[in-house]
């Protein structure tokens, strides 16, 4: 066991990290905020950032808000100064691959929310569009749903209505090889408050995977995609950048992709026993989800910012 990385950081290393990166990603959920409540002291580290000429950005997997959305919660949650920019979910990267990547030709066929649909209409990406009271209708069944042959791609995220239907018509799709096959994002679960959780998008992928004997192209975190939608708008170093982030699988393995440095937050779904269990681990690949440095909370880079 042993090796490197977890090194729990105190207020002047905190700040010779700091100084020596120019950029800043920061994860969302668990690390900047909880749901609809604010980490304390994340406001302030965000404003202080920028105002040391830090630049800032978000990097979530939640596929759920369009962008727009995203600058309300931010300006809700006390976040003053976060502009739509800033900002890259997996829905938004999702059409700017389909969009500049893939060049679709064609419809996409959406395992998704409202999140997905917008980001994909502000981004000019054609969507099938779902009559599901006419899946209902007397008669209509697996054996004899329409097909339409212009849908030239699958995207699967988080969807709260999520049907059989919808489950039997994106494999059927996917029987065709040249139909694309994308995830927006590879995540487990959520967690709710009151001790719940919630499938999340990697779940139903998990199932269209199955069902189509395929794998998906993962669009958010872990992939390098995200940070290659940032590098392609604003002129990233990956040496004078940290990632920020709470869940090891996504956020901490993400970072490693990418070569930034990465940081584990201790507000959200990953432990430090869990960082140190892949710290220790001998199997190969593992090392990749260890984070070069921990925290309790982004709380802790207040201290090296102020004064
Ligand atoms: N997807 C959904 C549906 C979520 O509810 C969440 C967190 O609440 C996430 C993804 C993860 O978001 P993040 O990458 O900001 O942690
Ligand atoms: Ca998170």
């Amino acid at each position: 066991g042993g090796g490197r990385g977890c090194v729990t950081l105190r207020g002047a290393q905190i700040r010779d990290l700091l100084d020596s990166k120019h950029n800043v990603l920061f994860d969302c959920d668990g690390v900047i905020w909880n749901g609809e409540a604010a980490v304390t002291g994340a406001p302030e580290v965000v404003s202080l950032l920028k105002q040391r000429g830090k630049r800032v950005f978000f990097v979530t997997n939640n596929c759920t808000r369009p962008r727009e959305n995203y600058v309300q919660k931010f300006s809700r949650l006390g976040f003053t100064d976060v502009a739509e920019e800033e900002i890259f979910s997996s829905a938004y990267c999702s059409a700017a691959y389909l969009r500049d990547v893939a060049r679709l030709q064609g419809k996409v066929f959406v395992i998704g929310c409202s999140g997905v649909m917008k980001e994909l209409q502000d981004a000019g990406v054609p969507v099938l569009e779902e009559d599901e009271a006419a899946d209902r209708e007397p008669g209509i069944s697996i054996y004899n749903y329409p097909l339409d042959p212009d849908v030239k791609a699958v995207l699967v995220g988080y969807d709260e209505n999520f049907t059989f239907m919808k489950l039997a018509k994106a494999s059927c799709y996917l029987m065709n090889s040249e139909c694309l096959f994308l995830a927006t994002d590879p995540d487990p679960w959520h967690p709710l408050r009151g001790g719940r959780i919630t499938p999340g998008s990697g779940s139903l992928t998990a199932a269209l995977e199955t069902a189509s004997s395929r794998k998906a192209t993962v669009i958010g975190k872990p992939s390098r995609f995200m940070f290659e939608c940032i590098a392609s708008q604003f002129d990233l170093d990956p040496d004078r950048s940290l990632m920020v982030g709470d869940r090891l699988e996504t956020d901490i393995l993400f970072g490693s992709n990418c070569g930034l440095s990465t940081v584990l937050t201790l507000t959200g779904v990953s432990t430090l026993e869990e960082a140190h269990r892949y710290r220790d681990s001998e199997e190969p690949g593992q090392k990749d989800c260890v984070p070069d440095y921990v925290v309790e909370s982004v709380a802790d880079f207040l201290e090296a910012l102020e004064e």
